[in-house]
C-alpha cells in the first residue's frame, strides 16, 4: 500500500491541547491545511480575534498563531466540514472525571469522547485516520472503533492511534517545538503500522526521528496516565517530606537539593508547594484508580490514590498552619491570597489549590483579597461560587475582593499567603508591602519563594512549606 500523506487535519477541541498543539503542527507544517474547531462559538472567535486576544494564555503561542493563522491554519465551529475534508483528525475534547453516578464515581468521563466519535462516524465519507489526542483510559481506541465501525458509511475506513500529549501548561509552545517525546500507539497490523507512519511523517518535519517513539496502542494510552501518575507522586513524596522537615527544622530545599543529586532521581519536580493542580494529574490518577479497580487489583488502586489523597492533605495542612499560627482563629481577619492560577505563566484555575485555601478559609469567615496577574475576574467568581456551592455569590461577594496589583491586595492585611509562584512575586517590595500591612504581619510562603530571613529583619512573622520556624 502507498504511505498515507496527510495533507488536511482536522482537529476536534480548540482548548488547552488541541488549539497550541495544532498550532504547531501548522507553524511547522506549511504544506498541511489544520483546522480547530469547537462546539463554543465564543472560543472560535477568540482564536480569531484581530487583536489575538486566544482564549488561553501561552507564552509564545501569540507568536506561533500570527504566523500560521490564515495561512495553513484555521478556526472554525463547521465541525462536519473539516472532519469531511481531513485525512487525519485529532480528537482533543475535554475528559473531565466524573464525580458521580454508576460504579466507583471516578471514572473519566468520557462522553464528549463517544460525541466527537459518533460525529466523525456520521460525516465521513473517506478513509480517516482518527487520533486520540485527549488523554483517555487504557482501551478507550477500542470503544471508538467500534463506534466507527458501526456507523460508517460510504465505505469509509478508520485507523485509530493513540498521541497523548505531554506538554505541560505554561510551557506548552516550548514542549511541543522541542519535546522529549511523541508517542504514538497503534495496533500492530499492516494498516495500523501505516496509520502510524503517516502521523509519525508529520511530527518529522520539526521532531528528531529518535524521539517519536511508536507502540502498541494500549501502551500508549496506559503511558500517558502512567506518566502524569509518577509527576504527580513526586510532588506528593516531596510534600510528605515537607511535613517531615516543618515538624524536624529540616529544610526541604535542602533536602531535595541533596536528593536531587542522586542521578538515578535527578533535581526535577522536587519543589514542595502546597499542593498540585491542574486539570490532569488529579484525574489521570483517579483513572487509574478506577482502572485498577475495575480490573480486580484493589491494592494497585490504594497505591496510586494515596498521591491524591496526601496532595489534599497538603493543602488542608497548610490552611490548618494559616489559623493556627494568626491565634487559632481567622474569624473576622484579613488575608491576602498572591495568585489564583493552579501554576505560573498559565490563566488556568482547573483543581488550583489557591481555590481550596480561600474555600478554607471563608468557611472560618475571613475576608480574603486575590490579586492573580493573569485569572479572569470572572473565572474567580465562577470558581469560588462552584467550591462554595450552598453559599450564594453576593454572599461570596461580601468576603471576597479581587484587585489588581501586589500591595493593593496586602494593604490592610494581617496575613498574605502566596499561592501560585508568578515570576513578579519574586520581585515584591517586601518592605513597603509591611510597610501598609496591620502588625503582626505574617506571610505564608506556599511556593517556596521568598527569603524568609530578609523577610523576618523587616519584622514579617513568616512561615514556609517545608521549613521550620527558624529556617
Ligand atoms: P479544554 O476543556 O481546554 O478543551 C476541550 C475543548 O473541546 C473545549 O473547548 C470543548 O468545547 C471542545 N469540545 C468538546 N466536545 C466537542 C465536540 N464534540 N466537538 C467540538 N468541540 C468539542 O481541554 P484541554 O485542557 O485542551 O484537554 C483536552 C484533553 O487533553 C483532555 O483529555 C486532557 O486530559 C488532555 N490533556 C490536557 C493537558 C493540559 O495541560 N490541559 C495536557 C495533556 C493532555
Amino acid at each position: 500500500m502507498a504511505p498515507i500523506d496527510v495533507k488536511k487535519i482536522c482537529c476536534i477541541g480548540a482548548g488547552y491541547v488541541g488549539g497550541p498543539t495544532c498550532a504547531v503542527i501548522a507553524l511547522k507544517c506549511p504544506h498541511i491545511t489544520v483546522t480547530i474547531v469547537d462546539l463554543n462559538q465564543s472560543r472560535i472567535d477568540a482564536w480569531n480575534s484581530d487583536d489575538f486576544s486566544l482564549p488561553i494564555y501561552e507564552p509564545g503561542l501569540v507568536d506561533v498563531v500570527k504566523q500560521a493563522r490564515g495561512r495553513n491554519l484555521f478556526f472554525s465551529t463547521d465541525v462536519d466540514k473539516a472532519i469531511l475534508e481531513a485525512d487525519l483528525i485529532f480528537v482533543s475534547v475535554n475528559t473531565p472525571t466524573k464525580k458521580s453516578g454508576v460504579g466507583a464515581g471516578f471514572a473519566a468521563d468520557l462522553n464528549y469522547v463517544e460525541l466527537a466519535t459518533r460525529r466523525i462516524a456520521a460525516v465521513a465519507t473517506s478513509n480517516k485516520i482518527v487520533v486520540e489526542k485527549s488523554t483517555v483510559p487504557c482501551r478507550t481506541a477500542e470503544s471508538m472503533r467500534t463506534i466507527l465501525e458501526s456507523n460508517s458509511h460510504g465505505g469509509a475506513r478508520f485507523d485509530i492511534l493513540s498521541n497523548p500529549e505531554f506538554l505541560a501548561e505554561g510551557t506548552a509552545i516550548k514542549d511541543l517545538l522541542s519535546p522529549d517525546r511523541v508517542l504514538i500507539g497503534s495496533l500492530q497490523t499492516g494498516e495500523g503500522l501505516d496509520a502510524c507512519q503517516a502521523l509519525a511523517n508529520v511530527y518529522a518535519n520539526w521532531v528528531p526521528k529518535e524521539r517519536i517513539l511508536t507502540v502498541g496502542l494500549w501502551s500508549s494510552e496506559l503511558s500517558k496516565l502512567a506518566a502524569n501518575a509518577m509527576l504527580a507522586q513526586r510532588i506528593s513524596s516531596i510534600n510528605a517530606l515537607s511535613a517531615i522537615c516543618e515538624a524536624t527544622g529540616a529544610n526541604i530545599d535542602e533536602v531535595s537539593h541533596a536528593v536531587g543529586f542522586d542521578s538515578r532521581i535527578g533535581p526535577k519536580f522536587l519543589r514542595a508547594s502546597v499542593g498540585f493542580g491542574g486539570s490532569c494529574f488529579q484525574k489521570d490518577i483517579l483513572n487509574l484508580v478506577y482502572l485498577s479497580e475495575s480490573l480486580h487489583l484493589p491494592e494497585v488502586a490504594a497505591y496510586w490514590r494515596q498521591v491524591v489523597d496526601m496532595n489534599e492533605y497538603q493543602k488542608s495542612r497548610f490552611s490548618k498552619t494559616v489559623v493556627d499560627t494568626l491565634f487559632k482563629t481567622i474569624t473576622g481577619k484579613h488575608i491576602a491570597v498572591l495568585g489564583f492560577a493552579f501554576k505560573a505563566d498559565t490563566g488556568d484555575t482547573r483543581e488550583s489549590a489557591a481555590i481550596t485555601l480561600i474555600r478554607d478559609f471563608l468557611s472560618e469567615r475571613a475576608y480574603v483579597t486575590i490579586y492573580d496577574p493573569k485569572v479572569e475576574e470572572s473565572q474567580i467568581w465562577q470558581d469560588l461560587s462552584e467550591a462554595c456551592p450552598n453559599t450564594p455569590l453576593e454572599t461570596i461577594k461580601k468576603y471576597v475582593t479581587i484587585v489588581h496589583n501586589v500591595i493593593e491586595a496586602c494593604k490592610d492585611k494581617e496575613a498574605v499567603v502566596i499561592a501560585t509562584e508568578w515570576k513578579e512575586f519574586l520581585e515584591i517590595d517586601w518592605q513597603t508591602v509591611y510597610d501598609h500591612m496591620t502588625k503582626p504581619a505574617f506571610v505564608f510562603d506556599g511556593r517556596l519563594l521568598i527569603d524568609a530571613d530578609k523577610l523576618r529583619k523587616i519584622g514579617f512573622k513568616v512561615k514556609v512549606i517545608g521549613r521550620g520556624d527558624s529556617t
